[in-house]
């Protein structure tokens, strides 16, 4: 039998991807910026809707960082951002020597918890500080509390940085993932839901918050004959060999959507008997593009994440445990952090499975042998 690794989230490409790479060549734009570059926002802009404005950046992270630069977060100030999250979330923060506030996540969507969030504001706001922003995160596809979350933030008047990097083709109330916030971003890295081989967007809701976000992505560059600089400048613009795969990829956006929730209803149906082992699914307002399937192990003295790891592992399987919340990392520890142990224990207890777009049957079979084998050893 084939042993190739099978991996946690590959990307394929779509085959349409030639076509707009060859007229970036033919057209010479061999460059940052460019026609793909402007059509690929637009067919981004038409994904999302009339109030979206995308700016394509070279990376998540890039958009995270101007997200912050667009909202003057300067040294000392302070973000709350979500602790369960991958760290290209916060890191920015640190870019821009402000102070990162991490706060717990709540059970249902795995996401930053409104209450620990508004206790998290007031105790600053009694501390001196009033929070620049909030950068929530739909992680592994599945929106966070957006009602929620929004009213508090506009109660406090913070505005919010919604980390969509793993959720577009999701939504929340119909409303979809990456139009949500004050700024959105998304992020087009190889082993999300679409690639650029590496890139990412900042939504802003307005033509102007747009048109600064691509001044600070080219440099900053003042108007005039030659180089003038008054603000800072960054070299964050996706370029238009890569808004091109990004093209290629658009078409099959949907498609690759429809195969990762297929992916969920196939770990639906194996570990619907299984009482140790819980599936993430999300419910009503919540439409996940299941970006990763999630599980959670249940408190028990036989079967743990890290045995059924390993016996990925020996099928050459990759799987992975839930992110290591933030406020656990060595390099954010000193940071202020809210709340309880919800995201450790998700941590502790939660995996990822082999979600990709493009599984074939005979991998989906290699999956479910590894997960028979080791539920009927426990079982004996
Ligand atoms: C991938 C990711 C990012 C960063 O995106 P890049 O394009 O890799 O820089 C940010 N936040 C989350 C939650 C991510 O998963």
């Amino acid at each position: 039998m084939n042993n190739k690794r099978i991996f946690l989230s590959l990307s394929q490409q779509s085959g349409f991807e030639q076509k707009y790479i060859q007229k970036a060549l033919d057209d010479n734009w061999i460059t940052s910026g460019g026609p793909n570059v402007d059509d690929f926002e637009e067919v981004l802009e038409n994904y999302l809707g009339a109030e979206s404005h995308v700016t394509a950046l070279n990376s998540g992270t890039s958009a995270i960082h101007l997200a912050l630069v667009s909202l003057g977060v300067g040294i000392d100030d302070e973000v709350i951002c979500q602790s369960l999250t991958f760290s290209a979330s916060a890191n920015p923060i640190l870019y821009q020597t402000a102070i990162p506030v991490f706060v717990d996540s709540e059970p249902e969507t795995w996401n930053i918890c409104p209450e620990q969030l508004e206790i998290a504001i007031c105790d600053r706001i009694r501390k001196g500080k009033k929070p620049k922003a909030i950068i929530a995160v739909h992680l592994y596809g599945n929106p966070y509390k957006a009602d929620e979350i929004h009213k508090i933030a506009e109660r406090y008047q913070i505005p919010v940085i919604e980390d969509s990097a793993e959720a577009l083709g999701s939504s929340y109330k119909g409303k979809k993932c990456g139009t949500l916030g004050t700024f959105s971003i998304l992020s087009f890295n190889g082993n999300k839901i679409i690639t650029t081989s590496g890139g990412g967007a900042l939504i802003s809701k307005s033509k102007k918050a747009k048109e600064k976000a691509i001044f600070y992505a080219t440099q900053s560059k003042d108007e005039a004959v030659h180089y003038q600089h008054s603000e800072i400048g960054y070299n964050y613009r996706m370029s238009n060999i890569c808004a091109g795969v990004g093209l290629g990829q658009m078409e099959v956006l949907d498609k690759n959507i429809d195969s990762r929730i297929k992916m969920n209803h196939f770990y639906k149906a194996i570990f619907k008997n299984v009482k140790e082992i819980e599936l993430f699914q999300t419910k009503g307002v919540f439409f996940s593009n299941y970006w990763l399937s999630t599980i959670l192990i249940k408190e028990n003295k036989s079967i743990t994440p890290e045995t059924l790891r390993l016996a990925f592992e020996n099928a050459n399987i990759e799987c992975r445990p839930i992110w290591k919340p933030m406020h656990l990392q060595p390099v954010f520890s000193r940071y202020p952090y809210y709340g309880g142990n919800v995201a450790e224990n998700l941590f502790k207890r939660g995996l990822c499975l082999p979600s990709g777009s493009h599984l074939t049957e005979e991998e989906k079979d290699r999956i479910k042998k590894v997960i028979h084998n080791l539920l009927n050893n426990y079982k004996s």
